[in-house]
């Protein structure tokens, strides 16, 4: 296991690739951000933007895949706000909604002036599938994660708009099979951020393939044919959260703390929406030994507000613990036991990265920023 040497990315993230001074992309490319020309980026939107405004009449000129978070706000403030564009917002809907997330994806209508239409997904199916792909492949969401892929494009499609926009570019921060920078969304799908397993599903036959047609993704070359037009909205704007945040606020988003102090996490704006799907990032740490806290904390180190020093107590100190709401609102929905829950729990540790005790407790082998150290 081994850090970048600027932020405090572990090699073990999968796709995360570093150079041979031991920097990590995620580093290499906000560099590079620092040398793009925004200006003729932003030039470049504009006239894609020129071609499709008023393509559809009074209807909708582009359509925008949102959350309701900080970021979904910072792209229609683009979109609408500074470009003029007459945006749909389309969105996969929680199956529980905090109060706090709630009212942002509200305000998020109120306060651009935009219609939403929200899919909500299949209660039941959900119920099962979070519970399989906890077991399974230890990514709970894995349903609604090809969901929020799917939706957007198919939905797009039937409203016969061609534009649809989305936010940062994770594959090209990070890494993936496709991660060279591209304004063109159309193979994030085929990015594994929610795995490509699909039989798996069906062996003990409580799901159907019915049950899940719905978060299928349109082929490319449907998509194409179509002359469907997805872009990254990163890469036309310089991305910072911390900036999107701040954007956010002026138009009224709210972050979680008034209703909700949650464990695991160093801020309290990014995915608030929801309590349970958060077992999904934490997840990361017995597999890979980071979780939320590192990410966060290396982009701040990246953004120049924080230092590797600073961060390494903290994130020592947040990333292993698993908020106890995340664990008793996913026992509940999922009808599961607490006990049951830890066993599949106890599955997902790396036994490269975490020893166990003779009590069956967890405990890492790995320092933080340094690496293995037994
Ligand atoms: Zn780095």
């Amino acid at each position: 296991m081994k850090y970048c040497k600027k932020c405090l990315m572990p090699d073990t993230r999968p796709g995360l690739k570093f150079d041979d001074d031991g920097v990590c992309y995620a580093c290499i490319n906000f560099e590079k951000q620092k040398h793009t020309d925004w200006e003729e980026r932003w030039k470049q939107l504009e006239k894609l933007c020129d071609k499709y405004r008023g393509c559809n009449g009074d209807g909708y000129d582009c359509a925008i895949a949102v959350s309701g978070g900080k970021d979904s706000h910072f792209q229609t403030y683009v979109m609408k706000e500074k470009l003029g564009m007459n945006p749909v917002l389309l969105s996969v809907g929680n199956i529980e909604w905090t109060e706090t997330g709630w009212k942002n994806i509200n305000n998020l209508s109120d306060s651009f002036g935009c219609d939403i239409i929200m899919f909500h997904p299949n209660v039941n199916v959900a119920r099962k599938m979070f519970k399989k792909a906890f077991e399974k492949l230890g990514s709970p969401t894995w349903y609604m994660d090809y969901l929020m892929y799917a939706y957007p494009v198919r939905m797009s499609m039937q409203l016969g708009v061609k534009l649809l926009v989305y936010g940062e570019d994770i594959n090209y921060t990070y890494g993936g099979t496709y991660d060279k920078e591209t304004p063109s969304a159309m193979l994030q799908p085929l990015n594994d951020v929610a795995k490509p397993v699909w039989d798996i599903w069906f062996e003990d036959n409580e799901i159907s393939k019915k049950d899940l047609e719905a978060i299928k993704q349109p082929s490319i070359e449907d998509c194409k044919k179509f002359g469907l037009d997805p872009i990254y909205l990163s890469y036309f704007v310089p991305w910072n959260s911390v900036h999107n945040y701040e954007v956010s606020k002026k138009y009224g988003f709210r972050h979680l703390e008034h209703e909700y102090k949650r464990e695991g996490s160093l801020d309290n704006y990014d995915q608030i929406d929801n309590i349970p799907y958060l077992l999904n990032p934490y997840l990361k740490y017995p597999k890979y030994g980071h979780s939320v806290a590192t990410d966060n904390a290396s982009r701040w180190i990246r953004y120049g507000l924080k230092t590797r020093e600073e961060m390494i107590p903290l994130i020592e100190e947040t990333d292993g613990k698993l908020d106890q709401g995340i664990v008793d609102k996913f026992c509940e929905f999922t009808r599961m036991s607490h006990r049951e829950f830890w066993v599949i729990m106890d599955k997902w540790y790396n036994k490269e990265l975490f020893e166990q005790d003779r009590d069956g407790v967890w405990h890492p082998k790995f320092k933080v920023g340094t690496g293995l150290v037994k």
